[in-house]
Parts: structure tokens; sequence; C-alpha cells
């Protein structure tokens, strides 16, 4: 890393001055005051949140010449080798490139001697989840009968691949990611030490930009401090990132608004013909709709980086349901862009299927109808592509069942209307003349309510059938959901093709 003085100068040298961590070092600190000291600690969470500087002040903790403590000294010999990085005794492991069994043998080798000048020998693992199945076997022995002059200190940023072997042997502390504001709090420190000539939009932004990593941020201020000599601002911010600028989002999302595919697609292609970075433009993606959200729920952003009349106006012209499918949408891109390669149809996919949000919710909306016993679906007027009539011949299999239910429901009341709506077609056997029918729901029913139906069958097809109704083991969860009624229809089998099964049930 290129840029690392400023994080390396305001690394916190004493618990207290840890941001945002309070309930690690409050824990560590009382377990110091009264001696209680482990064989091995695994310091888990996010990058750049302080576990390795936890994890040094610790080694100062245990080794300083003032005796353990809580609070070391920071001035002696044992204090200001760790800080400094040559300490004998304090070794600093990077997980990734040390991961094979070999170095770990070595490490067990070291770990038999004393420490040469120290009360402890303390090693710090970073990235411990990177070791091989062989290292972590050849360390579990060492965990099995640590010998008592060694500490082991694990820092890892994916916990869950730390074998449970190895876990169990650990005092488990979970950092977490510093929230915007302390973030910013430290950052005017800094400014204020340092003297940086900078923008309270600036500052704001890169503070939110960090996303919970104070070194990042450290490390974004300097970078910013080498490109200019003036007051760093917004602009620099976004040549130095190649942060991309509001207006593409705007016109982007403008034209999924308007449900303006081609608008969105030219979109896109501007974006990529500029070459600005495919994550970082999902991120900022992210991030807008965000605004828009807050802006639409009138909640001030605190960190909103400028004040935009054009998003608090977009925003006026959507409603909140929408925004929050398209936000879950952008959040769906962004995971799914980890694994694939076609990243640019990707793009457009879910921006198409964000512009397609209001037609999907009206699918939902007529899901919910049926699911309330209305008895046929018809979509409202003025709506485009009103739906034709389910058609009436052919009378046989699910559509008889549905022909009937329709009859029943324009006058059944009471039992025999929460029957019919909750039983679900099976088969029709025209030869046996048998309508079967299942009841996941488990409606109580009576002969009266069986009668009833084989009834109005009779009056429909001209001939008896046998009605039967069984209620089935397994539930059927899907067909309750969506209503059998719906299975088949024009709008919902459009809204299959576009956005795929799952989505609509
Ligand atoms: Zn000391």
């Amino acid at each position: 890393m290129a840029y690392i003085v400023l994080a390396r100068k305001y690394r916190p040298q004493t618990f207290e001055e840890v941001v945002g961590q309070e309930h690690v070092t409050r824990t560590l600190k009382n377990a110091l005051k009264e001696g209680k000291i482990g064989h091995a600690y695994l310091f888990a969470g996010p990058r750049g949140v302080g576990k390795t500087s936890v994890a040094r002040i610790l080694a100062k903790a245990l080794n300083c010449e003032k005796g353990i403590t809580p609070e070391p000294c920071n001035k002696c010999e044992r204090c200001r080798e760790i800080t400094e990085g040559r300490s004998v005794d304090v070794l600093e492991i990077d997980g990734a490139s040390n991961r094979r069994i070999e170095e770990i043998r070595n490490l067990r080798e070291g770990v038999g001697y004393a420490p040469a000048n120290s009360r402890y020998k303390v090693y710090i693992i970073d990235e411990v989840h990177m070791l091989t199945n062989e290292a972590f076997n050849a360390l579990l022995k060492t965990l099995e009968e640590p010998p008592p002059h060694v500490v082991f200190i694990f820092a890892t940023t994916e916990p869950h691949r730390v074998p449970a072997t190895i876990m169990s042997r650990c005092q488990r502390f979970d950092f977490r990611k510093l929230t915007t504001g302390e973030i910013l709090k430290r950052l005017k420190e800094i400014k204020e030490k340092e003297g940086i000539k900078i923008t309270d939009e600036a500052l704001n932004l890169i503070a939110y930009r960090a996303d919970g990593a104070l070194r990042d941020a450290e490390v974004a201020i300097e970078q910013l401090t080498a490109y200019t000599e003036d007051e760093i601002s917004l602009q620099d911010i976004k040549e130095v990132f190649g942060f991309i600028d509001k207006s593409f989002y705007i016109e982007l999302i403008k034209g999924v608004i308007e449900q303006d595919d081609r608008k969105i697609i030219s979109e896109i292609e501007n974006i990529f013909e500029q070459g600005f970075d495919l994550k970082e433009f999902v991120v900022g993606l992210i991030d807008f709709l965000r605004e828009l959200l807050l802006s639409r729920l009138d909640v001030k952003n605190p960190f909103s980086i400028e004040e935009d009349p054009e998003i608090k106006r977009m925003a006026g012209s959507t409603d909140e349901d929408n925004l929050v499918a398209m936000l879950n949408l952008a959040v769906e891109l962004e995971r799914s862009l980890r694994y694939i390669n076609y990243s640019r149809a990707m793009v457009e996919l879910y921006l198409l299927k964000m512009a397609r949000i209001p037609y999907i919710k009206k699918v939902s909306e007529l899901i919910s109808g049926a699911e309330k016993g209305t008895p046929s679906v018809e979509a409202k007027k003025g709506e485009p592509e009103p739906p034709p009539r389910i058609e009436e011949e052919p009378l046989t299999g699910e559509k008889l069942w549905e022909r009937i239910k329709e009859e029943i429901l324009k006058k059944a009341s009471g039992g025999l209307r929460t029957l019919v709506n909750s039983v679900v077609f099976e088969n029709f056997d025209k030869n046996e003349k048998r309508l079967l029918l299942s009841n996941p729901r488990k409606t109580a029913h009576t002969d009266e309510h069986i009668f009833q139906i084989e009834s109005v069958a009779k009056d429909i097809l001209g001939y008896e059938i046998r009605v039967s109704i069984t209620t089935p083991v397994q539930e059927q969860k899907r067909d309750e959901r969506i209503g059998k009624g719906l299975i088949g229809h024009p709008l919902v089998n459009k809204a299959v093709k576009l956005f795929g099964v799952e989505d609509i049930y």
C-alpha cells in the first residue's frame, strides 16, 4: 500500500484511543486488570476497523515493563519496540503469505523457546483463515498444549473459514464496522492536527464511502492531500476515485421511472463508454437509490453529499414501494456481479427489471385479490392489457373446476364459500365422472357442501359427477399462495416469463 503514513501515524496506541470497539477493549482491559490472560484470541471483523491495532496494544499490555497492565506506557523499551515493529518476541505473521504447513512448523519450533526479553511471546497471525488445513492442524497441536509464555492473537475477516477446532480454543472478539459518524469524528481530528484543507462535504463523502473502515478513510485523505495542494473538494474526490457523477444516475433512473427501455440501454452504454469501474458504478447506484428513498421518506440524511432539487423532484415522481423494490434489485445486482463475467448484460437486465416493477406490483395485487376470494380476475379499467375473460370451452380439468367455483361464488356464503376458495383442483376424470379436490388448508366441510358442489357441476355439465375432497398430508404452500385460479392467467404467464417463477409465486 503506497499511502500508509497517516494511517500509521494515527494508529491507536492505547485501548482508549481505539475508535468504535469499546465492547472489545473494555473486556480486554478488565481481563488484564485481573491478570486473566488467554492463550489464544480470535479477533473477527471487517477490514480496516482496528483488529491488528488492538492486537498490538494487547501485546504491549502483556509485555510492558510496568507489568501486565490495561494501560501500557508506550514509553518503555518493550512498548516502543512493539510500536515500531521490531520486537523479537512479538511476531506478526500474514496468514495469506505464510499459509503452508512449513511456515507453521517453523512457528511451532519458535514457540518452544522462551521469549528473548519479554514476558510473553506473542504471535499475531493476520488473515488466519487463509492457512491450509495442514497448517491449521499443526497449529492446533500447539493450541492443545500451549506453553505458558505464548499468546496467539488471530485476526480474520472471515471467521466462518476458521476450523471449529481452532475456534473453540480461542477467546473470540467480534469487531464491528465503524459508523460514518465515528469515522467523520476521527477524520476531523486528523484534519485539525495535520492542518489539512478540505471542505465539509468532501470529508462527509470520504467518511461515508469508507463503509465502516477507518483505515480506508485515512488512506483516502492521504491520497487526496498528495493530489492537490488546494482545499480538497468533492470534485477532487470524484477525479481521484472515479466516482460516477450523479447526473448519470439521474438520467438512468429517469429512464427507469419513465419505463423507457431505450433510454436505459443508452444511459448504460454511456456509463460503459466512460470506462467507469463496474463495481463502483453499482455501489454508486445503491447509494443513489438510497438517497432517493430517504428523500421520498423525508428523512434527513446527515451525510447527504449534496442537496439536490433534482433528487427531490425525482423522488416525488415515484412511490416508496417502487424505490424499495429498486433498491432491492440494485443490491441483488451487486451480489450477482461477484460471480459472473457477462456483467454488462446483467446490469442492463436488472435496470430493465427495475423499470418493470410497477407491472409486477400489479400482478401481485391480482394474486392477493384472488386470495381474498375475488370471483374473477380482471384488470381495472384504463390499465394496459386487460386480460381476456377465461374462455368457457372446453370444460374439462381445471377449467371445469374454475367454472364450478365461479358459479358457486356467485351466491354461496359462509362455510361453502370458504371451502370453495380454499380447496385446490387435483384432477377430473371424465370417464369415471369424478372431480378430485384437495384441501391443503384443512377447511372444515360437510356432506351438504359436497352435495351443493355436485349439484352446481351437474347444472354446468348436464350430467352427474362425484366430488371428493381429500386433505393432503403435505401442505401445498405455493398453490395456496398464488390461488390456483391465477395459474395460466395471461398476466401471470407474462410475468413468469419476464421475472422467472420464483419472483412471482
Ligand atoms: Zn511500556
